[in-house]
């Protein structure tokens, strides 16, 4: 399982592929991607191997600068389109590679409140607290604190939203993630090498630590919000 972000002036999907073949020895069942372009997300997913999402965005190409990708090893809901990542609910969408152990009793919560669900799996009640947090609350970061506050599991999230264009939210509890910092491009991944052809400046968050990359500004934090000064480690290796 993986997770490729990408950030920057580059044509999101190739880059966000190319990372997600090379997290491919971590294990998948499905993959899919996400690209905000214009304030709109859209996504492409497919069941099996990474060849089978390229077949579908050769077919109905994903066409912008910023996204978020996915490879999925199921753990809750069986192998399929519908359950392969990322999962959207109102503005957001998210990639998420990890467990979230008190999901049913989030979704029960939520289905209750007017949520309907499109997936089996747990991932999709963090898109869904996300966007029930962002419609109270009008801002995206707090909106991504919240939710995670009430989640309990393991998770390395990365997160898009519509009505924040400028900016991706990612962070890590208990699940590899690892940011690459390039020139005025952002990246996170599961890991080095899926985005070591890009950049070699690497920051490594903590558990419980955050990123929120806005337009070119990289802030790190923990999840309370309070700020984190992190520094990149320069990779000399080559895979
Ligand atoms: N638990 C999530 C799911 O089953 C994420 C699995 C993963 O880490 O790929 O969809």
């Amino acid at each position: 399982c993986g997770i490729v972000g990408y950030f920057g002036q580059q044509q999101a999907t190739p880059i966000i592929i190319d990372g997600l073949r090379r997290l491919e020895y971590r294990g998948y069942d499905s993959a899919g991607v996400a690209i905000l372009n214009g304030g709109k997300i859209e996504v492409r997913r497919a069941k099996g191997k990474l060849a089978e999402l390229e077949t579908l965005l050769g077919q109905s190409p994903l066409a912008g600068v910023r996204g978020i990708g996915h490879t999925r090893w199921a753990t809750h809901g069986r192998p399929s389109e519908t359950n392969a990542h990322p999962h959207c609910a109102g503005e957001v969408a998210v990639v998420h590679n990890g467990i979230i152990e008190n999901y049913l009793e989030l979704k029960d919560r939520l289905i209750a409140q007017g949520h309907e669900f499109s997936s089996e799996t747990d991932t999709e009640i963090i898109a869904h607290l996300v966007d029930q947090h962002l419609s109270q609350c009008g801002d995206f970061e707090t909106a991504v604190r919240q939710a995670l506050g009430e989640v309990r599991g393991a998770y390395a999230v990365a997160i898009l939203c519509q009505s924040e264009p400028d900016k991706m939210i990612a962070a890590k509890l208990g699940s590899p993630l690892v940011v690459g910092q390039g020139q005025g491009e952002f990246f996170v991944a599961s890991d080095i090498p899926a985005m070591l052809s890009h950049t070699r400046e690497m920051i490594f968050l903590e558990e419980g630590e955050l990123v929120v990359y806005h337009d070119g500004d990289l802030r790190f934090s923990d999840l309370a919000g309070t700020p984190v000064t992190k520094t990149a480690k320069t990779i000399t290796w080559s895979p």
